[in-house]
């Protein structure tokens, strides 16, 4: 097996300073690694899990990172009997720097159940490989950070997000410093047919400071980070959040979470190298380092809001990407029933955009339509597919 692991590794493009570290062809084999078979799925503190966390700390310290935890880039902890280790690096800017910048990805997934593998390249392989691209991007500008960067890869995510949970509990970097994070969870996946050229940027709506970056770097080439409300997926509220970025939010850490949200394949055997777009998550990370750079290059402080409104462009947004499902309504097999429900959400969700704000109901109806959509996208089958 190490031999193996050994030949793969060789494999992977290595210190080539001039490499770019978002080329498509990087990322992909970035995350076949990840996704090997030798790594069984990293399973939440299985050893493959704890090997790749090894060989993503081995890869911080290339990059030139500093060890994040009182000399070490482990923070380990037990959970379920077993022990699980995030990993943390840090890139530290020159002095009189004092605040931390947060950039993380799990890299857990569920490991093999039976005889059948669950190899997680979009979830979360997708997110480790951006975090070390822009690890290595950033390392390589270190003398113009104002700000310090982590950059955290964190165990135990699909347990419940207790990796990030512990991280922020145990205090391994200030919080009370900490003023931007940023979580990529799946990115580079079309979500379905027609978003191949969009990825969501959820959180924005807690700092008017996060929006205001965000609206400005919203768009690379054709892709387009469209900000959404964090509670659109969260039907049963904030306890029961989808990723890492809770236990910073509940410490009122402004956030942006990156996702492209939750394909036909998300938590199946099918979650494949094949699966994803490498051009699409390329540029999803170039979005990304724009807007780290604003915030990493500038000591202007970021705002939190406690309680966002709901916003009306949610609804729009919804209105616009349930419309174009319906477009392809033959394509995608969607059942007659279906796109009832589907159009009755439309002209529900287009009384509110004639509305200053989401109230509760307005929320809710978002939410339900969100459903409906991860309904439909979770039926869906690439044409040709077979089992
Ligand atoms: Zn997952």
């Amino acid at each position: 097996m190490r031999q193996a692991l050994l030949a793969v590794v060789l494999l992977l493009p290595q210190g080539n300073r001039r490499a770019d570290p978002f080329a498509p062809a990087r990322l992909r084999a970035t995350v076949s690694f990840l996704a090997s078979d030798e790594m069984r799925g990293r399973g939440t503190g299985s050893p493959e899990g704890k090997m790749a966390a090894e060989w993503i700390a081995e890869r911080f310290e290339k990059i030139g990172l500093e060890p994040a935890n009182n000399g070490s880039f482990f923070h380990e902890f037990r959970f379920g009997g077993k022990e699980c280790r995030n990993v943390a690096g840090i890139l530290r800017a020159p002095p009189p720097a004092r605040e931390f910048v947060v950039v993380g990805a799990h890299h857990d997934h569920l490991g093999g159940i039976g005889k059948t593998i669950y190899p997680g390249v979009d979830d979360n392989a997708s997110g480790v490989a951006g975090v070390l691209a822009l690890a290595e991007h950033f390392a390589a500008r270190k003398k113009g950070l104002k700000r310090h960067m982590v950059f955290v890869s964190y165990d135990a995510e699909e347990k419940g997000l207790i990796g990030s949970k512990r991280f922020v509990g145990h205090g391994v970097i200030a919080i009370d410093k900490t003023v931007f994070m940023l979580v990529f969870d799946l990115i580079g996946g079309v979500f379905l047919p027609g978003q191949e050229q969009r990825v969501y940027a959820l959180g924005s709506e807690h700092s008017k400071a996060v929006r205001a970056v965000l609206e400005q770097h919203r768009k690379a080439e054709a892709l387009e980070a469209i900000p959404l409300g964090t509670y659109l997926i969260e039907p049963v509220g904030p306890a029961f959040a989808r990723s890492d970025y809770s236990a910073y939010r509940a410490k009122h850490v402004p956030y942006l979470f990156m996702t492209a949200a939750t394909p036909w394949y998300y938590h199946t055997p099918f979650d494949r190298p094949e699966r994803l777009d490498y051009e699409k998550a390329s540029r999803t990370l170039g979005i990304a380092r724009a807007i780290l750079a604003d915030i990493v290059t500038s000591t202007k402080p970021l705002d939190f809001v406690a309680k966002p409104a709901g916003e009306v462009q949610d609804a729009r947004d919804l209105v616009r990407m349930i419309e174009s499902v319906l477009e392809r309504q033959k394509e995608l097999r969607i059942s007659e029933r279906r796109a009832g429900t589907l159009r009755a959400h439309v002209e529900r969700l287009a009384k509110l955009t004639a509305t200053d704000e989401l109230g509760g109901r307005g929320k809710r109806a978002c939410q339900m339509a969100i459903m409906d959509l991860l309904r439909v996208a979770r039926s869906y089958r690439p044409p040709g597919w077979k089992r």
